[in-house]
């Protein structure tokens, strides 16, 4: 478990087993030209236990055409985690299936909908963001809103949903330290479990700054993982040994607010 010193997180890789929450491969994510094989190594050299393939899907920058029939589109889309998983069965890495669900820029990493699940469920691209987080709940799956403070140029505004998410990604190499700090804060004032993840696109990209999350065993599986990120106990979050003091500044980009309630979502007086 993360250490937390009064208002402060420290990140830190206390635990000897580490996994890669956020990655992409050239096969389900335009944005990335990274063959999926090659990371294999990349993660073992850094002594990681697995990896889980994250491509976007079909409703964020995919690198699947929107023209084939459902099934082809989703068993192209899940390349990228095939050519993995048999490079990791051959080198001994573990390797997991996730997808990176996108509305609008806000976008959802989703762990325990497999390809068959999928395939059978084209309707998943017509779900509310309440239809989505029932539906992978009831699959006993797990919804984390993924680097939900990043600000780009392309991205109108940050779409907090803490009342249909299991979890919050607050460490992504992707962001600033501030969007990290901010996605700490709004984690931590819903009660919600934290996730780290790299956002790999391809290697190289992130010199040593690779993040993830580890735990004290070798995963089981991936239902392993998806239970202990849902209890918010019994894993660290990996990442820089940057201690994050929340709520220090106010986003830019307009925030919306959460359905539910009008709690606060930063700058909580608690963690101040
Ligand atoms: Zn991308
Ligand atoms: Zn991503």
């Amino acid at each position: 478990m993360h250490e937390c010193v009064s208002s402060c997180l420290i990140i830190e890789t206390a635990r000897p087993y580490s996994y890669e929450t956020h990655l992409h491969t050239n096969r389900g994510s335009a944005c990335s030209p990274q063959d999926a094989k090659a990371y294999i190594n990349y993660y073992l050299e850094r002594g990681y236990s697995g990896i889980i393939v994250t491509d976007h899907f079909f409703n964020g920058n995919c690198a699947v055409s929107k023209e084939l029939p459902w099934e082809e589109r989703v068993r192209r889309y899940c390349l990228g985690y095939h050519e993995a998983k048999d490079e990791g069965d051959r080198l001994g890495l573990q390797v997991f299936f996730g997808i990176e669900y996108n509305f609008d820029c806000d976008e959802y990493l989703i762990y325990g909908l497999d390809e068959a699940w999928i395939s059978n469920h084209p309707e998943i691209m017509k779900m509310s963001h309440h239809e989505l987080f029932r539906t992978v709940d009831d699959a006993g799956g797990l919804m984390v809103q993924a680097h939900p403070f990043r600000e780009r140029e392309y991205i109108p505004a940050i779409h907090p949903h803490p009342y249909d998410v299991h979890a919050v990604e607050v460490s992504n190499s992707g962001n600033s330290l501030a969007s990290d700090e901010r996605a700490y804060a709004y984690a931590k004032s819903y009660g919600l479990p934290m996730t780290s993840g790299s956002d790999i696109h391809f290697i190289g990209q992130l010199k040593e700054d690779v993040r993830g999350i580890s735990f004290d065993h070798k995963l089981t599986g991936l239902q392993d993982f998806i239970d202990t990120i849902k209890s918010g106990t019994g894993y660290s979050l990996v990442g820089p040994k940057a201690i994050m003091i929340p709520c220090l500044t106010r986003p830019s980009l307009p925030v919306d607010e959460p359905k539910q309630q009008n709690d606060i979502l930063y700058c909580q007086k608690p963690y101040l």
